[in-house]
Protein backbone atom coordinates (compact mmCIF):
# COMPACT_ATOMS: atom_id res chain seq x y z
CA UNK A 1 0.00 0.00 0.00
CA UNK A 2 1.36 3.67 -0.56
CA UNK A 3 -0.30 5.84 1.55
CA UNK A 4 -2.42 9.20 0.92
CA UNK A 5 0.08 12.18 1.45
CA UNK A 6 -2.16 14.88 3.81
CA UNK A 7 -1.06 18.31 2.62
CA UNK A 8 -0.84 20.21 5.33
CA UNK A 9 0.10 23.19 3.55
CA UNK A 10 -2.90 23.11 1.26
CA UNK A 11 -4.84 22.42 4.30
CA UNK A 12 -3.86 25.29 6.26
CA UNK A 13 -3.91 27.64 3.59
CA UNK A 14 -7.91 26.51 3.13
CA UNK A 15 -8.47 26.88 7.29
CA UNK A 16 -6.60 30.65 6.62
CA UNK A 17 -9.22 31.40 3.85
CA UNK A 18 -12.01 30.18 5.67
CA UNK A 19 -10.98 32.40 8.86
CA UNK A 20 -9.86 35.22 6.05
CA UNK A 21 -13.58 35.47 5.22
CA UNK A 22 -15.01 35.17 8.99
CA UNK A 23 -12.79 38.22 9.51
CA UNK A 24 -13.99 39.81 6.46
CA UNK A 25 -18.25 39.36 7.44
CA UNK A 26 -17.57 40.44 10.93
CA UNK A 27 -15.85 43.64 9.75
CA UNK A 28 -19.00 44.57 7.14
CA UNK A 29 -21.72 43.10 9.50
CA UNK A 30 -20.49 43.74 12.68
CA UNK A 31 -17.64 46.73 12.50
CA UNK A 32 -15.53 44.04 14.89
CA UNK A 33 -12.00 43.45 13.68
CA UNK A 34 -10.08 40.84 15.69
CA UNK A 35 -7.07 41.36 17.18
CA UNK A 36 -4.18 38.52 18.17
CA UNK A 37 -2.04 40.01 21.23
CA UNK A 38 1.13 38.20 21.14
CA UNK A 39 4.01 38.89 23.74
CA UNK A 40 7.92 37.79 23.03
CA UNK A 41 10.06 38.09 26.11
CA UNK A 42 13.40 37.72 25.03
CA UNK A 43 15.66 37.12 22.38
CA UNK A 44 14.82 33.28 21.89
CA UNK A 45 15.90 32.86 17.65
CA UNK A 46 13.14 30.02 17.08
CA UNK A 47 10.75 32.40 18.86
CA UNK A 48 11.32 35.25 17.07
CA UNK A 49 10.64 33.58 13.59
CA UNK A 50 7.55 32.05 15.57
CA UNK A 51 6.24 35.68 16.49
CA UNK A 52 7.55 37.12 13.00
CA UNK A 53 5.34 34.36 11.20
CA UNK A 54 2.25 34.77 13.56
CA UNK A 55 2.20 38.24 12.77
CA UNK A 56 2.46 38.22 8.99
CA UNK A 57 -0.53 35.69 8.99
CA UNK A 58 -2.91 37.74 11.26
CA UNK A 59 -2.47 40.58 9.19
CA UNK A 60 -3.10 38.33 6.10
CA UNK A 61 -6.20 37.39 6.62
CA UNK A 62 -7.03 40.94 8.00
CA UNK A 63 -6.71 40.61 11.68
CA UNK A 64 -5.25 43.21 13.87
CA UNK A 65 -1.67 42.17 14.80
CA UNK A 66 -0.58 43.47 18.46
CA UNK A 67 2.88 42.77 19.31
CA UNK A 68 4.62 43.45 22.63
CA UNK A 69 8.74 42.76 22.50
CA UNK A 70 9.98 42.60 26.05
CA UNK A 71 13.49 42.47 26.89
CA UNK A 72 14.86 39.24 28.45
CA UNK A 73 15.25 41.28 31.71
CA UNK A 74 11.83 42.12 32.43
CA UNK A 75 10.22 40.94 35.80
CA UNK A 76 7.39 38.69 36.34
CA UNK A 77 5.39 41.26 37.62
CA UNK A 78 5.82 43.81 34.62
CA UNK A 79 4.84 40.85 32.55
CA UNK A 80 1.52 40.34 34.80
CA UNK A 81 1.02 43.89 34.17
CA UNK A 82 0.71 43.71 30.58
CA UNK A 83 -1.28 40.48 30.90
CA UNK A 84 -3.63 42.51 32.79
CA UNK A 85 -3.87 45.33 30.20
CA UNK A 86 -4.48 43.03 27.76
CA UNK A 87 -7.03 41.15 29.44
CA UNK A 88 -8.80 44.06 30.11
CA UNK A 89 -8.33 45.68 26.14
CA UNK A 90 -12.12 45.47 24.07
CA UNK A 91 -9.71 45.32 20.90
CA UNK A 92 -8.12 42.77 21.87
CA UNK A 93 -9.98 39.15 21.49
CA UNK A 94 -6.60 36.53 21.79
CA UNK A 95 -3.39 36.78 23.76
CA UNK A 96 -0.63 34.70 23.13
CA UNK A 97 2.70 34.71 25.27
CA UNK A 98 5.22 33.01 23.39
CA UNK A 99 7.19 29.98 25.67
CA UNK A 100 9.46 29.32 26.54
CA UNK A 101 9.88 32.16 29.04
CA UNK A 102 13.30 33.06 30.49
CA UNK A 103 14.05 31.29 33.66
CA UNK A 104 12.85 34.02 36.17
CA UNK A 105 9.58 34.06 34.91
CA UNK A 106 7.17 31.50 35.62
CA UNK A 107 5.56 29.90 32.57
CA UNK A 108 2.46 28.26 34.35
CA UNK A 109 1.60 31.45 36.21
CA UNK A 110 1.66 34.12 33.10
CA UNK A 111 -0.75 31.27 30.96
CA UNK A 112 -3.26 31.21 34.24
CA UNK A 113 -3.37 35.00 34.25
CA UNK A 114 -4.12 35.45 30.24
CA UNK A 115 -8.50 35.70 30.13
CA UNK A 116 -9.34 32.02 29.06
CA UNK A 117 -11.75 33.38 27.22
CA UNK A 118 -8.54 35.50 25.32
CA UNK A 119 -6.18 32.18 25.72
CA UNK A 120 -6.06 31.14 22.00
CA UNK A 121 -3.41 28.93 22.77
CA UNK A 122 -5.85 26.33 25.03
CA UNK A 123 -3.18 26.33 27.94
CA UNK A 124 -4.76 28.02 30.47
CA UNK A 125 -5.69 25.40 33.33
CA UNK A 126 -9.79 26.60 32.79
CA UNK A 127 -9.25 25.60 28.91
CA UNK A 128 -7.95 21.65 29.84
CA UNK A 129 -10.38 21.61 31.94
CA UNK A 130 -13.28 22.80 29.56
CA UNK A 131 -11.81 20.18 27.17
CA UNK A 132 -11.52 17.69 29.70
CA UNK A 133 -15.16 17.64 30.21
CA UNK A 134 -16.21 17.87 26.77
CA UNK A 135 -17.37 21.87 27.11
CA UNK A 136 -16.44 24.69 24.80
CA UNK A 137 -13.20 25.39 25.33
CA UNK A 138 -10.44 27.17 23.45
CA UNK A 139 -8.54 24.18 22.50
CA UNK A 140 -4.06 24.19 21.62
CA UNK A 141 -3.55 24.42 17.68
CA UNK A 142 -1.07 22.06 16.93
CA UNK A 143 -4.08 18.75 18.17
CA UNK A 144 -6.55 20.91 16.59
CA UNK A 145 -4.94 21.33 13.59
CA UNK A 146 -4.19 16.87 13.62
CA UNK A 147 -8.24 16.67 14.55
CA UNK A 148 -9.24 18.85 11.70
CA UNK A 149 -6.70 16.81 9.38
CA UNK A 150 -7.92 13.79 10.50
CA UNK A 151 -11.62 14.77 10.82
CA UNK A 152 -11.03 15.80 7.13
CA UNK A 153 -9.54 12.55 5.38
CA UNK A 154 -12.05 10.10 7.70
CA UNK A 155 -15.15 11.96 8.08
CA UNK A 156 -16.43 9.93 11.20
CA UNK A 157 -13.47 8.73 14.07
CA UNK A 158 -16.13 7.12 15.90
CA UNK A 159 -14.60 3.94 17.17
CA UNK A 160 -11.50 3.89 15.51
CA UNK A 161 -8.72 2.91 17.58
CA UNK A 162 -5.96 5.86 18.38
CA UNK A 163 -2.87 6.09 19.53
CA UNK A 164 -0.98 9.15 20.88
CA UNK A 165 2.68 8.58 21.24
CA UNK A 166 3.63 11.72 23.87
CA UNK A 167 2.13 12.67 27.14
CA UNK A 168 2.79 16.29 27.17
CA UNK A 169 0.12 19.50 27.95
CA UNK A 170 0.58 20.84 24.60
CA UNK A 171 0.07 18.08 22.21
CA UNK A 172 -0.06 14.58 23.92
CA UNK A 173 -2.74 15.03 26.12
CA UNK A 174 -5.32 17.51 24.76
CA UNK A 175 -5.02 15.17 21.36
CA UNK A 176 -5.66 12.73 23.40
CA UNK A 177 -8.73 14.50 24.85
CA UNK A 178 -9.77 15.79 21.24
CA UNK A 179 -9.62 12.06 20.04
CA UNK A 180 -12.15 10.89 22.77
CA UNK A 181 -14.54 13.76 22.45
CA UNK A 182 -14.65 12.17 18.15
CA UNK A 183 -15.33 8.80 20.22
CA UNK A 184 -12.20 7.19 19.28
CA UNK A 185 -10.83 4.43 21.87
CA UNK A 186 -7.66 6.55 22.64
CA UNK A 187 -4.44 5.02 24.23
CA UNK A 188 -2.14 7.53 25.45
CA UNK A 189 1.64 6.09 25.22
CA UNK A 190 5.24 7.79 27.03
CA UNK A 191 8.37 6.62 27.15
CA UNK A 192 7.43 3.98 30.25
CA UNK A 193 4.60 2.21 27.54
CA UNK A 194 5.40 -1.36 27.69
CA UNK A 195 6.07 -3.05 24.23
CA UNK A 196 5.09 0.35 22.61
CA UNK A 197 5.28 -1.56 19.13
CA UNK A 198 2.82 -3.74 19.77
CA UNK A 199 0.38 -1.07 21.32
CA UNK A 200 0.60 1.09 17.94
CA UNK A 201 0.51 -1.85 15.85
CA UNK A 202 -2.93 -1.71 17.28
CA UNK A 203 -3.96 1.48 16.08
CA UNK A 204 -5.90 3.14 13.30
CA UNK A 205 -4.89 6.22 14.06
CA UNK A 206 -1.51 7.15 15.29
CA UNK A 207 -0.12 10.71 16.09
CA UNK A 208 3.63 10.73 17.26
CA UNK A 209 4.40 13.45 19.37
CA UNK A 210 7.74 12.39 20.93
CA UNK A 211 10.33 15.08 19.87
CA UNK A 212 12.72 11.93 18.97
CA UNK A 213 13.55 11.94 15.06
CA UNK A 214 12.15 8.93 12.88
CA UNK A 215 12.01 7.10 15.73
CA UNK A 216 8.56 4.88 14.23
CA UNK A 217 8.91 2.55 11.98
CA UNK A 218 6.84 1.26 9.33
CA UNK A 219 6.64 -2.32 11.13
CA UNK A 220 5.09 -0.38 13.74
CA UNK A 221 2.30 0.44 11.83
CA UNK A 222 -1.16 -1.51 10.88
CA UNK A 223 -1.55 -1.60 7.63
CA UNK A 224 -3.96 1.24 5.93
CA UNK A 225 -3.50 3.03 9.62
CA UNK A 226 -3.41 7.11 9.27
CA UNK A 227 -0.28 8.49 10.65
CA UNK A 228 -0.40 11.85 12.14
CA UNK A 229 3.52 13.15 12.52
CA UNK A 230 3.51 16.02 15.11
CA UNK A 231 7.78 16.22 15.41
CA UNK A 232 9.66 18.64 13.78
CA UNK A 233 13.28 17.28 14.51
CA UNK A 234 16.45 18.52 12.89
CA UNK A 235 19.32 16.21 11.68
CA UNK A 236 22.40 16.30 10.00
CA UNK A 237 22.61 15.03 6.12
CA UNK A 238 25.73 13.54 5.08
CA UNK A 239 26.70 16.13 3.15
CA UNK A 240 27.22 18.40 6.41
CA UNK A 241 24.12 20.52 5.93
CA UNK A 242 20.46 19.71 7.85
CA UNK A 243 16.80 18.79 7.31
CA UNK A 244 14.00 18.27 9.12
CA UNK A 245 11.86 14.89 10.24
CA UNK A 246 9.36 14.00 11.95
CA UNK A 247 9.24 11.63 15.03
CA UNK A 248 8.25 8.61 12.52
CA UNK A 249 10.37 6.91 9.66
CA UNK A 250 8.30 8.62 6.83
CA UNK A 251 9.54 5.96 4.11
CA UNK A 252 8.80 3.13 5.97
CA UNK A 253 5.67 4.27 7.29
CA UNK A 254 4.25 5.61 4.08
CA UNK A 255 4.82 1.79 2.50
CA UNK A 256 1.91 0.63 5.34
CA UNK A 257 0.20 2.93 6.01
CA UNK A 258 -3.51 4.43 4.17
CA UNK A 259 -2.73 8.24 5.06
CA UNK A 260 0.32 9.96 6.53
CA UNK A 261 1.66 13.65 6.71
CA UNK A 262 4.95 14.94 5.67
CA UNK A 263 7.22 16.93 7.32
CA UNK A 264 7.65 19.43 6.24
CA UNK A 265 4.26 20.58 4.87
CA UNK A 266 2.14 18.27 7.22
CA UNK A 267 1.44 19.07 11.00
CA UNK A 268 3.43 22.31 11.06
CA UNK A 269 1.37 24.68 9.05
CA UNK A 270 -1.84 23.88 11.09
CA UNK A 271 -0.42 25.06 14.15
CA UNK A 272 -0.47 28.70 12.85
CA UNK A 273 -3.76 28.13 10.75
CA UNK A 274 -5.52 26.94 14.16
CA UNK A 275 -4.44 30.14 16.25
CA UNK A 276 -5.79 32.39 13.62
CA UNK A 277 -9.40 30.04 13.59
CA UNK A 278 -8.57 30.38 18.07
CA UNK A 279 -8.74 33.97 17.43
CA UNK A 280 -11.71 34.44 15.25
CA UNK A 281 -13.52 32.07 17.46
CA UNK A 282 -12.60 34.23 20.43
CA UNK A 283 -13.91 37.18 19.15
CA UNK A 284 -16.91 35.46 18.17
CA UNK A 285 -18.04 34.29 21.65
CA UNK A 286 -16.34 37.63 23.28
CA UNK A 287 -19.41 39.10 21.11
CA UNK A 288 -22.11 36.99 21.24
CA UNK A 289 -21.83 35.76 17.63
CA UNK A 290 -22.18 31.91 16.43
CA UNK A 291 -18.58 30.73 15.91
CA UNK A 292 -17.51 29.68 12.51
CA UNK A 293 -18.03 26.45 11.10
CA UNK A 294 -15.12 23.89 11.16
CA UNK A 295 -13.21 25.93 12.58
CA UNK A 296 -13.58 24.80 16.43
CA UNK A 297 -13.43 21.25 17.85
P1 LIG B 1 7.67 16.84 25.00
O1 LIG B 1 7.02 17.80 25.94
O2 LIG B 1 9.16 16.67 25.06
O3 LIG B 1 6.99 15.41 25.19
C1 LIG B 1 7.50 14.29 24.55
C2 LIG B 1 6.71 13.08 24.96
O4 LIG B 1 7.27 11.97 24.28
C3 LIG B 1 6.77 12.79 26.45
O5 LIG B 1 5.48 12.49 26.93
C4 LIG B 1 7.69 11.58 26.53
O6 LIG B 1 7.34 10.64 27.55
C5 LIG B 1 7.45 10.91 25.20
N1 LIG B 1 8.59 10.10 24.83
C6 LIG B 1 9.90 10.44 24.85
N2 LIG B 1 10.65 9.40 24.46
C7 LIG B 1 9.81 8.39 24.21
C8 LIG B 1 9.99 7.05 23.80
N3 LIG B 1 11.21 6.54 23.56
N4 LIG B 1 8.91 6.28 23.65
C9 LIG B 1 7.69 6.76 23.87
N5 LIG B 1 7.45 8.02 24.27
C10 LIG B 1 8.51 8.83 24.45
O7 LIG B 1 7.35 17.18 23.48
P2 LIG B 1 6.14 18.01 22.81
O8 LIG B 1 6.25 19.43 23.18
O9 LIG B 1 4.86 17.28 23.00
O10 LIG B 1 6.57 17.89 21.28
C11 LIG B 1 6.71 16.65 20.63
C12 LIG B 1 7.23 16.86 19.22
O11 LIG B 1 6.30 17.65 18.50
C13 LIG B 1 8.55 17.64 19.13
O12 LIG B 1 9.29 17.14 18.02
C14 LIG B 1 8.13 19.06 18.86
O13 LIG B 1 9.12 19.80 18.16
C15 LIG B 1 6.94 18.82 17.99
N6 LIG B 1 5.94 19.89 18.01
C16 LIG B 1 5.49 20.32 16.80
C17 LIG B 1 4.52 21.29 16.74
C18 LIG B 1 4.02 21.72 15.41
O14 LIG B 1 3.55 22.81 15.23
N7 LIG B 1 4.03 20.83 14.42
C19 LIG B 1 4.01 21.86 17.91
C20 LIG B 1 4.47 21.39 19.14
C21 LIG B 1 5.44 20.40 19.17
P3 LIG B 1 7.48 10.97 29.12
O15 LIG B 1 6.34 11.88 29.44
O16 LIG B 1 7.37 9.63 29.76
O17 LIG B 1 8.82 11.63 29.29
Amino acid sequence: MVATVIDGKAFAAKVRGQVAEHVARLKDDHGITPGLAVVLVGEDPASQVYVRNKGKQTVEVGMNSIEHKLDASTSQEELLALIAQLNADPSVHGILCQLPVPDHIDGDTIINAIDPAKDVDGFHISNVGLLGTGQDAMVPCTPLGCLMMLRDHHGSLSGMNAVVIGRSNIVGKPMANLLLGDSCTVTIAHSRTADLPAVVRGADIVVAAVGRPQMVPGDWIKPGATVIDVGINRIEKPDGGTRLVGDVDYDSCAAVAGAITPVPGGVGPMTIACLLANTVTACCRANGLDTPKGLTA
